[in-house]
């Protein structure tokens, strides 16, 4: 099998991590008999301060025909992080309809949580953030600043369609999981999206008989994301909620340096696209001292997409092996002295 990927190292510890973390997906593929073919693209905020735009304007026509996109972060202190969203990433998840963005937090075997008394696989969760509408559907029309800046209206656009094929792809990983299911809204106060939401997991749950349902409200899951986060098996969110409670997912786990994500089109019609959760990291760009194995789990769920499992648990079982090794070199967000490039080379022996 042959695949074509897109590569988007992007800024800052971007492309840092993308060119210590790609040579080891290549050696991945080859010693499990695929071939992975890598077109880069340099795009991002050098090409925006140079020509006014992220990408360039046929940028998704190019895309579209790779098998999948690895993208390292986007992101400039000089320029407003909705500038840099909407140059690049929103157009992506949107254009290509990746309406599943997929982030799994697990504590791994030789990470503390800074939570007390968790200890390895205690944690064990995916979130389903819905990744295309809601409240970041910025539908222009009506939405504006007025009144002499007095004034700002953002809606909220949730549709049917919309709503209703992020839960049951969640439904549907549930009962490849642990069977249970957390929905996560705002109910009590936004009595049209929320209340429409919680309706359509109540129909969805019905073709799911043997998955758990639990209905929380996005406050109390905040606070149970830290009281109780080894109750969780899947959630699934708006994009605000899941926005928000994936970073909370990603600091209980250990560390932002070792969250990877998806963001998924599971019809396929479309490429998905793979990032680590973090961004561009501009406090420690250039030293050479960014944590690369949320890429290197980015990596695995991208063989994973492709359908190359046995690849995408090499790659886990080399981080698990890696992370639960004392002796073993850890970057500076893990407690460690070690360089980004360390960290690859004692990863790549133990592939
Ligand atoms: P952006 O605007 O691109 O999202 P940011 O600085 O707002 O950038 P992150 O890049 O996610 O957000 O960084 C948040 C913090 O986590 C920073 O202190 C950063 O150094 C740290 N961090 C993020 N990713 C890593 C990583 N891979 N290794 C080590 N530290 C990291």
């Amino acid at each position: 099998m042959a695949y074509n990927i897109a590569v988007i190292p992007g800024d800052g510890i971007g492309t840092e991590i993308t060119d210590a973390v790609l040579p080891l997906l290549e050696r991945g593929s080859e010693h499990h008999g695929f071939d992975f073919e890598t077109t880069w693209y340099e795009w991002g905020s050098e090409r925006y301060l140079q020509d006014g735009a992220m990408m360039p304007e046929d940028g998704l026509a190019r895309l579209e025909h790779s098998d999948a996109i690895f993208l390292g972060a986007v992101g400039h202190p000089n320029i407003p992080d909705h500038v840099t969203l909407n140059g690049l990433l929103l157009p992506i998840r949107k254009g290509f309809d990746q309406y599943i963005c997929k982030r799994p937090s697990i504590l791994y075997d030789g990470i503390e949580s800074p939570l007390r008394g968790y200890a390895a696989g205690d944690i064990d969760f995916v979130v389903y953030r819905e990744n295309t509408e809601g409240e970041y559907a910025n539908i222009g029309g009506r939405e504006h600043r007025g009144f002499d800046h007095e004034i700002a209206v953002q809606s909220a656009v949730f549709t049917r369609e919309g709503t209703q094929r992020v839960v049951q792809q969640a439904f549907e990983a549930a009962t490849h999981r642990d069977g249970r299911l957390t929905s996560v809204t705002k109910s009590n106060a936004q009595a049209h999206s929320m209340v429409f939401w919680d309706d359509i997991v109540q129909e969805v749950s019905e073709e799911f008989p043997d998955v758990t349902v639990e209905e929380l409200l996005v406050d109390r899951a905040s606070m149970d994301f830290i009281r109780r986060p080894e109750t969780f098996d899947v959630v699934v969110a708006s994009n605000l909620f899941g926005d928000v409670l994936t970073d909370i997912a990603a600091t209980v786990t250990g560390s932002l340096g070792l969250a990877p994500s998806g963001n998924i089109n599971p019809s396929g019609a479309y490429p998905s696209m793979f990032e680590p959760v973090h961004g561009s990291a501009p406090d420690i760009a250039g030293q050479g001292i960014a944590n690369p194995l949320a890429a290197v789990l980015t990596g695995a769920m991208l063989f994973e997409h492709l359908g190359e499992n046995e690849a995408a648990a090499a790659l886990s079982t080399a981080v698990e092996s890696q992370l639960a090794d004392e002796s073993a070199p850890r970057t500076p967000d893990l407690g460690g002295s070690a360089t980004t490039a360390a960290v690859t080379a004692d990863l790549e022996d133990r592939l």
